[in-house]
């Protein structure tokens, strides 16, 4: 399965970046989804909740943000939106378009808990 090997390469990456102490404080992994990644965003969510279940990744969750697939014309300049991976241009009917986004497949961030809060300022008693 794709989205298991993909959910696989997250966990390592987040366990890459934080320490091991700190596993159970990640609440959220922030992953960019173009729409014509390939990746099925419920799939990869549903593989990252089984291959952290039992593990202290297990409170964590990935927060996908799905990119449109969109392309530029080279003949009109416009740009469209089009489902599943389509680089017609639709509003001149050119196939001679750019992809600007929607291929992605990334990373973006990794959150943590808030730690207790420090008073940098303590108040006088
Ligand atoms: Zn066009």
């Amino acid at each position: 399965m794709h989205e298991l090997s993909i959910a696989e390469s997250i966990v390592d990456i987040v366990r890459q970046h934080v320490a091991p102490d700190r596993l159970c404080a990640v609440r959220s992994v922030g992953v960019k989804v173009g729409a014509y990644s390939g990746v099925v965003p419920d799939s990869l969510e549903f593989s990252y909740q089984a291959i952290t279940s039992g593990t202290p990744l297990a409170q964590s969750m990935l927060a996908l943000e799905c990119i449109p697939f969109v392309v530029r014309c080279r003949q009109c300049s416009r740009e469209s939106a089009n489902a599943d991976g389509i680089i017609l241009c639709s509003a001149c009917g050119s196939f001679d378009t750019i992809i600007l986004s929607g291929r992605e497949l990334q990373m973006k961030e990794i959150e943590l808990e808030d730690m207790a809060p420090e008073h940098v300022h303590p108040e006088q008693p």
